[in-house]
Order: structure tokens, then C-alpha cells, then sequence
């Protein structure tokens, strides 16, 4: 990219006077408590009273964050049509232009970074230090793809030969449709609508059911630094809104983040024409992984042992990059496993918003009890090598656990668990742990240690996933940076952060003109 990006710098937690604002921002915050999130559909939409949900602190579930209306039907229409009304005003704008406006929310949420830390630590039980990097890939992803909107806006070089003018020029598709996850619950949910709005698209958002505020604070920077009413649009809701949304005919594009079963249900409804509609969607869908990290025998455990924790802990596994599965040579299994059970049992588990936190509660009562069946199963079929405690009573606190010596075929190392269980099992060397990770239907993140740069070139040869990372965590991929999506089950291989991803927004077009003229036109 010719204009220059840089990353946004995390806040430096370690100086007491950071902590103390953050602090300050939570208390500002919890005052104010609970958020009213209303559905945003249009400058000409029917307000009035609607149905409501709560979203929950998980780390104290009698803590309502915000109450946020639920879109009905009749809200999805109408945003889509405010979307639709939108497009030729928002697409006809230059890149520059568009740029100009994300640049404006980019600086308003620098603003009110250390809120906006605190709307997660609240309303998703983000740690401060995953919190605040949630708010810099938020501005990290406005940034970066206003920029590529404008690189992208010159066109390709195309052959050129005499008396022949050739062009081809990048085309928003039209609206976009957003559906999103709420583990990432600001950055994700800004970085699809970021990357469809600097192309020209407008946008209708269904945010995750557990954090409605989290989506509603994004949308309101983005109208607060001049994107026209009815360019973006906001359907909280659950499944029903998403539903209905994506098999909309005026949706052009669907941009989704989330499980592999709700990518799969969406890109079959995405592949059938609703009546009346006159173009193919288009799905770009991020979905789960399976991550494995692979410790070949000459690996440095000094090195190992805390990139596998905090891969496999930090956020409770809550990340789609997260290690689920170590696969370690056997020269090194048991002095891995000693190691890990020593690093494990010092993690504390405890509220977000204590600063020494490691492992918070999990999202809702949902997923601690998927964990808490994981774990039951892995006490039947293995050992549990290591576990952290004690953890809270109130809240979805499930205690960090390592499993090993799990019966073959065993469901919980093909299964995505999306918390913090981490198997380990032992190989005989790298190439058997290839086949292993080479097995699996999903290809997102995956890991390798190795001190032999030979062993490094086989792997990443044999290796199926979108995100390797070598001798490092295997999660924290930075906009621009590390270009971030999966492979196979895991998605539809395009990269957010990267400068491919806006091509999924965008239909090309080319003119032919013949340049010859053949007499005067009068
Ligand atoms: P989810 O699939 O349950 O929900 C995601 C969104 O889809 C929510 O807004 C939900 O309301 C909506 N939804 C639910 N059913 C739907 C349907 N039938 N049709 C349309 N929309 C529907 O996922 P989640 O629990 O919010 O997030 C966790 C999952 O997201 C994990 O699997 C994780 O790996 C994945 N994830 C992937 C990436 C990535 O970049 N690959 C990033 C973050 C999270």
C-alpha cells in the first residue's frame, strides 16, 4: 500500500496511571449502566417500543449491561431498504472521501479507547489487555482499509496497445449484509463494516445476541464522523434478524464471523435466489478452527511453555486462534507436560477487570456448560495433566485444564470447544504431526516450534492452515501485518487485515474503447 499505516499502539498497562484511567472509564461506565441499544434501520424507520433482551456481565450474570431491542422483521426490511436508499449517494463518494469520514471514527474511538475498553470488559469478560487491543484492531481495521480502498480505487495496470483503451474499475456490489461474533466485540463486527463501507457499500450489522452495546458504540463513531444515516444500519437480535437478513434479495454481500455451522447454514441460503432477485451473493465467512501447536524435539521449552499458554488460556480459549491441541515429539512429552502443569496451576481465573486476571469467566451459560461436559469426558477418556483454580462461583468460570492420554478417535480433538481445555498428545516426529493436523477438516491457525530451519520449511510445505505462526503465540495477528483467515472448514479462505479482503466487496468492471476514430461526429 503506497500511503502508510501503521499499527495502533496498545496502551501501556504496567503504568499505574493507565490502570487508573481504565478504571476511571469502568466506573464512569457502570454508572451509567444498563445501555439502552435500540435497532437503527434508516433516517425514515418506525420508532416505538419493541421486544427486549439483556446482555450480561458473564463475570457476574446479575449485571445487565444493556438492554437492546430485538429487530423484527419489518426492521431487517427496513434497513436493507435504508441501505439500499443509501447506496448511490455513499457509493458515488470517493474513496477519499469515504476514507476521510473512517479516518473521523478511527479518531473517535482513539478518543474513547479507554470506554470503550471498559463496554468489553463488561459486557464479554475481555481482560484489559485483550480489551484494549479489540479497540486498536477496531482503529487498526478503519485505517487500513481506507487506505486500500483508495489504492484499490486506481485500478490495475491492464496491457495496453495502440488505439485501445482499456480500464478496469472496482465496483461496490451493493449492500452488505453483517453478521457477527461477540468475541472480538468491536473490532470484528467494525472490521467487516469498515472494509464494506470504504468500497462504497452500505451496511446492515445483526451483532452477537451477547453484546449488543459493544456493536451499538461502533455504529454511533461511524455516524458520529459522518456516515449518512441509512449507510449503516443496526438489527440486534438473535438468529431471527441474521435469518431473515441474509437470504434478503437486495443483499449483495454477506460478510460473517462466527461457528461453522451457522457459515454453513448461511452459505447454502446464500447459494438459492430469493424470487425477484437478480445477482449472486457473494459469502466471505471466518469460522472456526481446531489449532494445533506442533513441539518438535530439539524445541526450546523456555520458549514453548508460555507461548502455549497464553495461545491456549488467555481470553479462556476464547478466540478463533486459540490453541486447542498440542502435538509433541515424544523425546519431549514429558518434560512438556511437567513444565505446563507448573504454568497452568499459576494462571489466575478471576473477574475482567482485575488487572492480574489470566483466564476470565466465559461468555454465557451456554458455553460453560459445553466446557463443563468437555471436561467430564476428558476425565473418562485421559488424564488431566494440569488444572487452575479455584475459580469464582458466580459467574461462567470454568477452571484452565490440559488433558492427555485421550482415547484415539476421541471427539474432543477434532471438535472446536471454544474455551479452556487444551489437549496434548505425544508423536513420534513432526511428519506424524502433520498427518494429524493434515486430518482435520478445519485450517485456521496452527503452531510449530522448532529450532531447525530445515523441520521449518517441511512444515510450512506440508502445512494446510491460513495463519502458521513459528516459534511465537499462535494468536494476536495484527491488521496489515498478518493477514488473518482459514482454510477449508474454516472459511472461504479471504484474509481480513489484508489487501485482498476488499475484493470480496467489490464486482470488477471493464470498458473496451476503440480509440480509432473514423471520421467526425457533427
Ligand atoms: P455463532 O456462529 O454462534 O454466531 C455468530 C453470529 O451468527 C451471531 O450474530 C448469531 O446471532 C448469528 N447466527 C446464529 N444463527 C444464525 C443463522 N442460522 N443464520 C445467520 N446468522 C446466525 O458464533 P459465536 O458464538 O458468536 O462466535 C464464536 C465462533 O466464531 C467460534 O466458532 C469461533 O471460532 C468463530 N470465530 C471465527 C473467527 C475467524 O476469523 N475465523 C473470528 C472470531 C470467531
Amino acid at each position: 500500500m503506497s500511503t502508510t499505516f501503521v499499527n495502533e499502539p496498545l496502551l501501556e498497562l504496567r503504568r499505574a496511571p493507565v490502570r487508573e484511567e481504565l478504571l476511571r472509564a469502568l466506573a464512569g461506565l457502570d454508572a451509567e449502566l444498563p445501555l439502552a441499544v435500540g435497532v437503527l434501520a434508516g433516517p425514515d424507520a418506525a420508532v416505538g417500543p419493541r421486544e427486549t433482551f439483556d446482555s450480561t456481565d458473564p463475570g457476574m450474570p446479575s449485571r445487565v449491561v444493556a438492554v437492546a431491542q430485538t429487530a423484527t422483521d419489518a426492521d431487517v426490511d427496513a434497513a436493507v431498504a435504508a441501505a439500499r436508499a443509501a447506496f448511490p449517494g455513499w457509493s458515488a463518494r470517493t474513496a477519499a472521501q469515504r476514507a476521510e469520514v473512517l479516518r473521523r471514527a478511527a479518531a473517535l474511538l482513539r478518543t474513547d479507547r479507554r470506554r470503550l475498553a471498559a463496554l468489553a470488559v463488561r459486557e464479554c469478560a475481555k481482560p484489559w489487555r485483550e480489551a484494549d487491543a479489540d479497540v486498536a484492531e477496531a482503529i487498526d481495521f478503519l485505517e487500513y482499509y481506507a487506505a486500500a480502498a483508495q489504492e484499490l480505487e486506481r485500478g490495475p495496470h491492464l496491457v495496453k496497445v495502440p488505439g485501445e483503451r482499456n480500464e478496469l474499475r472496482y465496483v461496490a456490489r451493493g449492500v452488505t449484509a453483517v453478521v457477527a461474533p461477540w468475541n472480538f466485540p468491536l473490532a470484528i463486527p467494525l472490521g467487516m463494516v469498515a472494509a464494506a463501507l470504504a468500497v462504497g457499500s452500505t451496511v446492515v450489522l445483526k451483532p452477537a445476541e451477547q453484546a449488543p452495546a459493544c456493536a451499538h458504540a461502533v455504529v454511533d463513531a461511524l455516524l458520529r464522523a459522518g456516515v449518512p444515516a441509512g449507510a449503516v444500519n443496526l438489527v440486534p437480535g438473535f438468529d431471527g434478524p441474521a435469518r431473515r437478513l441474509v437470504r434478503h434479495p437486495d443483499v449483495h454481500t454477506i460478510a460473517f464471523t462466527g461457528s461453522e455451522a451457522v457459515g454453513l447454514d448461511i452459505l447454502q441460503a446464500a447459494a438459492v435466489p430469493a424470487p425477484g432477485q437478480r445477482h449472486l451473493k457473494r459469502v466471505v465467512a471466518e469460522m472456526g478452527g481446531k489449532n494445533c501447536i506442533i513441539v518438535d524435539g530439539d524445541a526450546d521449552l523456555d520458549e514453548v511453555v508460555p507461548a502455549v499458554v497464553r495461545s491456549a488460556f488467555s481470553f479462556g480459549g476464547q478466540k478463533c486462534s486459540a490453541a486447542s491441541r498440542v502435538l509433541v515429539h515424544e523425546r519431549l512429552a514429558e518434560a512438556l507436560v511437567q513444565r505446563l502443569a507448573g504454568a497452568v496451576d499459576a494462571l489466575v481465573v478471576g473477574q475482567a477487570e482485575d488487572f492480574a486476571t489470566d483466564v476470565p469467566a466465559l461468555i454465557d451459560e451456554d458455553s460453560q456448560r459445553r466446557l463443563l461436559e468437555a471436561l467430564a469426558q476428558a476425565r473418562e477418556e485421559g488424564t488431566v495433566i494440569a488444572q487452575a483454580g479455584p475459580v469464582p462461583r458466580d459467574g461462567w468460570f470454568v477452571a484452565p485444564t490440559v488433558v492427555g492420554g485421550l482415547r484415539d478417535g476421541s471427539t474432543l480433538v477434532a471438535r472446536e470447544l471454544f474455551g479452556p481445555l487444551l489437549t496434548l498428545e505425544a508423536v513420534a516426529d513432526v511428519d506424524e504431526a502433520c498427518d494429524l493436523v493434515d486430518a482435520s477438516s478445519s485450517a485456521l491457525t496452527g503452531g510449530l516450534f522448532s529450532r531447525n530451519p530445515r523441520t521449518v520449511d517441511h512444515v510450512v510445505q506440508r502445512s494446510p492452515v491460513g495463519n502458521l505462526y513459528v516459534n511465537r503465540d499462535i494468536t494476536g495477528a495484527m491488521v496489515g501485518r498478518h493477514p488473518f483467515g482459514g482454510n477449508r472448514l474454516s472459511g472461504t479462505g479471504t484474509k481480513a487485515g489484508g489487501p485482498d479482503y476488499l475484493l470480496q466487496f467489490v464486482e470488477p468492471r471493464v470498458v473496451v474503447e476503440n480509440t480509432m476514430r473514423h471520421g467526425l461526429v457533427v
